[in-house]
C-alpha cells in the first residue's frame, strides 16, 4: 500500500511502513524554456512512480519532495535559491532520523538534481552509525551523465537539455515555452566545481533541448521508475542479507 500526505497518523501507524521515499528537488534557472521548478516537478513525478511500484510488495510512505538543494552554481540567475552543502546534509539527517525514530528502517532517497554530491557522504554516515537503518539513494537521469575527471567527458545532457525538456513536455507541457537554445560547452561537467553555470553557459543550458520530445519523456520516466524501484528493492534485500550474515 502507498501512503502519502493524504494519510492520517493512525493509518500510518497501522500500516507498519517498510520503506519511506524521500525525494529531493531543486529550484533553479532552466534557461529560456523550462520553469524554475523543473527538478522539483520532475523528481515528484519520478518518486511517485517509484513509490507506486515499491508499494506492490511493501508498505510505503511517500514524503513530499524537498524543493531546495545545492543550486549555488546557478546563484546569480534570478529565481534560483540554494542551501549550503552542510545545511542539506543536516536536513537530510533530521528527516531520516525522525522517520527512524518511528520505526521506519528503510529509506529511499530520490535525488532529482545532479549537483547534490553531499548526499552520498551523509547517507554513508547514517548507514555506518545507525545499526538498524538502511538508507539507499536512487539517482535520476538528471544526475547520470557520467561525469569524469577533467578532460575525460566533454558534452552530455547536463542541464535544461533534451532529457529534462522531454520529461517536462510529458509531465507539464503547458509549462514548456516554445523557444530553445542548444548549447554544449567544450568542457566537462566537473567545471561546475570551478566556475558558475552563467560563466560556462550564459544561456543557462547544457545540452540540446531542441531534441527533447514528449515520447522520449514518457519512455524515460517509465524506464527510470521501473529500474529504480527494482534496484532499490534489490539493494535493501542485499544489505539486509549482508548484515545478517555478518551479525555476531
Ligand atoms: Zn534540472
Amino acid at each position: 500500500m502507498l501512503y502519502d500526505m493524504s494519510a492520517t497518523t493512525v493509518e500510518l501507524q497501522a500500516a507498519h511502513i517498510d520503506i519511506a521515499v524521500l525525494p529531493i528537488g531543486a529550484i533553479e534557472q532552466h534557461s529560456v524554456h523550462l520553469p524554475l521548478g523543473t527538478d522539483w516537478l520532475g523528481v515528484r513525478a519520478l518518486a511517485r512512480a517509484v513509490a507506486e511500484r515499491l508499494a506492490r510488495e511493501s508498505s510505503v510512505y511517500l514524503l513530499p519532495a524537498l524543493p531546495f538543494s545545492l543550486s549555488q552554481c546557478h546563484g546569480a540567475m534570478p529565481g534560483t535559491v540554494w542551501l549550503k552543502p552542510e545545511t542539506l546534509a543536516n536536513v537530510l539527517r533530521d528527516l531520516v532520523l525522525s522517520l527512524h525514530e518511528q520505526g521506519i528502517r528503510h529509506i529511499a532517497v530520490i535525488n532529482g538534481h545532479g549537483g547534490n554530491f553531499v548526499l552520498d557522504d551523509e547517507i554513508r554516515e547514517l548507514n555506518l552509525t545507525i545499526d538498524d537503518l538502511v538508507v539507499i539513494q536512487g539517482v535520476s537521469r538528471d544526475a547520470s551523465d557520467g561525469p569524469g575527471p577533467t578532460g575525460r567527458v566533454v558534452g552530455g545532457d547536463i542541464h535544461a537539455g533534451a532529457g529534462e525538456t522531454a520529461t517536462q513536455l510529458f509531465l507539464n507541457v503547458e509549462l514548456v515555452r516554445p523557444e530553445r537554445v542548444d548549447y554544449v560547452p567544450p568542457v566537462g561537467r566537473e567545471f561546475l566545481d570551478y566556475a558558475t553555470m552563467e560563466q560556462i553557459a550564459p544561456s543557462g543550458v547544457w545540452g540540446r533541448p531542441s531534441e527533447g520530445t514528449v515520447e522520449a519523456g514518457e519512455r524515460a520516466l517509465e524506464r527510470a521508475a521501473a529500474n529504480m524501484a527494482r534496484d532499490l528493492l534489490r539493494a535493501f534485500a542485499e544489505i539486509e542479507a549482508i548484515r545478517r550474515s555478518s551479525a555476531p
